[in-house]
Order: C-alpha cells, then sequence, then structure tokens
C-alpha cells in the first residue's frame, strides 16, 4: 500500500501571543506543494511489530526507529483501532519511506509521513475509517498531520490543527530553495518569543490576511506575491543569517514573492508561470545561495493511495 504525501508551504504565518501551555495561537494559511514523499506500509515480517526505512533526500537525518512520526502515526492507528487484525493477531506494518522533502526543512516532512502512513495502514488493515477520524488521530501526532490529509490551501487556527479550506483558484507555481541542514522548529519559536521581547513588542491577536485570501480567490498571482507573510521569518533569519541572501537572490531573479517557509530553512519563491519557475530555479542555483532549488506547483491533494497491491 504507497500513499503520496504533498509538503506545504505557509503563505502566511501569523504567531499571536505565547500561550501558558507554551504553544502560541497561530493563523496558519497552509498550502500543499507537488514536492511529494511516498510511505509504504506491508504486512510485517513478524505480525505485531512495526519498522521503519527511509530512502532518498537527507535519509540519514531522520530517525529509524519508534520516534519516527510515521511509526508513532501507525501504533496511534493501532491504537484506536483496538490492537487486533484480521487473523486475530496484534496490527503491526514494516514502514518504507522514501523522502523528497526536505528534512527539518519548514515544509513539514515528518508531519506528511505521519499522515501518510494514517492513510496507508488504514488501507492495510482494511479499517475503513474516515479522512475525518484519520485527522483526529493525526492531530494527536502534530499540529500539521491533519492538513497534510486534507491538503489544498486551508486555514489553521489554534495551534494550527483546526482547518478551514480555503477556495483557490487555478494552480501557483513555485521554486523551494533548500538549505543545507536543517532548523530546529521548537528554537525558531523560542528565538521568535526573544526578539519580540527584546523589542518590548505588544504581540497582536493573529488573523487571516484579506488581501491574501482574494488573491487566493482570484488566483491572482503578483497579489499573492505581494500578501506573503511570515513571523517566524526575523527569527529563522536571525538564526540563519545567510537566508537574506537567498531571499535577495530570488527577488532580484524576479520573483513575484520571497519568503522563508514556515520555520526554514528552506525558502519559497512565487513565479508567474512554469516557465518562469524554471528560469528561477535555474537562476538560484548558479548563484550559489542554496543546496538545491526545486520547482513545485499548489494547491495539490492531501495524502493519497498511488500503488495498491493484493
Ligand atoms: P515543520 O515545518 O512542521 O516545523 P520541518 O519540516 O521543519 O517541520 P521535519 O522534516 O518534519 O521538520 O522534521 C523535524 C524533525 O522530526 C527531524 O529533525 C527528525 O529528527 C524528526 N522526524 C521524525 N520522523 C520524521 C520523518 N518521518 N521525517 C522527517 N523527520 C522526522
Amino acid at each position: 500500500m504507497t500513499v503520496r504525501v504533498p509538503a506545504k508551504v505557509n503563505l502566511q504565518l501569523a504567531v499571536g501571543p505565547l500561550r501558558d501551555d507554551g504553544y502560541h495561537d497561530l493563523v496558519n494559511v497552509f498550502h500543499a506543494v507537488s514536492l511529494f514523499d511516498e510511505v509504504t506500509a506491508t504486512e510485517p515480517g513478524t505480525p505485531g511489530t512495526f519498522t521503519v526505512r527511509i530512502e532518498g533526500e537527507s535519509a540519514d537525518h531522520v530517525p529509524a526507529d519508534g520516534t519516527n512520526l510515521a511509526v508513532r502515526a501507525a501504533e496511534a492507528l493501532a491504537k484506536h483501532a483496538g490492537q487486533t487484525g484480521p487473523a486475530g493477531h496484534p496490527y503491526g506494518a514494516d514502514l518504507l519511506i522514501r523522502k523528497a522533502i526536505p528534512v527539518a526543512g519548514g515544509m513539514a516532512g515528518g508531519s506528511a509521513d505521519a499522515a501518510a502512513a494514517l492513510v496507508a495502514c488504514d488501507a492495510l488493515w482494511g479499517l475503513g475509517l474516515s479522512r475525518a477520524d484519520l485527522m483526529e488521530i493525526g492531530a494527536g501526532i502534530g499540529s500539521d498531520v491533519p492538513f497534510a490529509l486534507l491538503g489544498g490551501t486551508a486555514v489553521g487556527t489554534g495551534r494550527g490543527e483546526r482547518l478551514t479550506p480555503v477556495p483557490a483558484t487555478g494552480a501557483f507555481h513555485w521554486v523551494f530553495a533548500l538549505a543545507d541542514g536543517g532548523l530546529s522548529t521548537p528554537q525558531v519559536y523560542g528565538e521568535c518569543d526573544r526578539l519580540r521581547a527584546d523589542a518590548g513588542e505588544e504581540v497582536a491577536w493573529p488573523s487571516a490576511s484579506e488581501p491574501l485570501m482574494a488573491a487566493l480567490r482570484d488566483g491572482d498571482a503578483p497579489a499573492l506575491g505581494a500578501a506573503l507573510a511570515n513571523d517566524l521569518q526575523p527569527a529563522a533569519l536571525a538564526l540563519r543569517p545567510s537566508l537574506a541572501r537567498t531571499l535577495d537572490a530570488g527577488r532580484d531573479a524576479g520573483a513575484l514573492g520571497a519568503i522563508v517557509s514556515g520555520s526554514g530553512p528552506t525558502c519559497a519563491f512565487l513565479a508567474a508561470s512554469a516557465d518562469h519557475a524554471r528560469e528561477l530555479s535555474a537562476a538560484l542555483a548558479a548563484t550559489g545561495v542554496c543546496r538545491t532549488a526545486v520547482t513545485a506547483q499548489g494547491p495539490v491533494p492531501g495524502a493519497e493511495i498511488v500503488q495498491y497491491e493484493e
């Protein structure tokens, strides 16, 4: 059972005040893009066990044990299902993850793999749970997991897990500049809090950007480029100053918008067309401001089965 799952870019990431539970209230406009991981689930060699192997992009930086988010998701699903599979054995799965989404890159790759594991194991075990059920189980693994199941474009509120789909017209063309090494999401939030405290900033309650919603509705790429916003960007730039050069290089090469993706260090550039995206990608790669640049388009659907073997 093989499931393909997209990466996300945050078109808007508005970070509210720090809550008592250590999280922030967010307004998070998620957009699923055609940069995919694949997760294959097969019946385990030993019934009731979970294993994981990882291939592809930065595979050696992804844990191959029970801390892997895909394994945690599969175990949570087994628990929800009541442990006992068709032959009276406890549920289990051997998972193979083929990564193309950058690791610790601000594109929610781990959450994507968790979402894909839920869909793959649901099908492997014949559970037939609804997307809504899988989204609820996924929310317990991480706040970005429900969106990887939903796909498209959506506004997330709370910690990002309460989702409302956003109507969007047409396709948008993107270039992603992948960096060497990742950035830790908790560290970037911590730096954001520190910068705000130093500046004595009064942190506003986050709200969805009206110009951004209008740009999506109208399929207006220049307006979308102008409306991209990420409150974590100053913190990501403080921790990784070289990203400022990456963003400048994309703007100089004619990007309609340039932004750090989520907690970074991946940078996202909006292009006017598929051809423009290819030109932008080549220009970024040539200037040496990133490890590599890839093109993608969005919105695309959430985790879906691409191959089914009896
Ligand atoms: P986000 O955008 O949600 O903040 P991210 O894209 O920056 O996340 P991930 O690629 O999801 O970061 O990974 C963050 C960390 O999670 C990694 O450093 C890795 O140790 C751990 N991890 C656990 N499972 C996975 C997985 N299946 N794929 C990638 N990372 C995983």
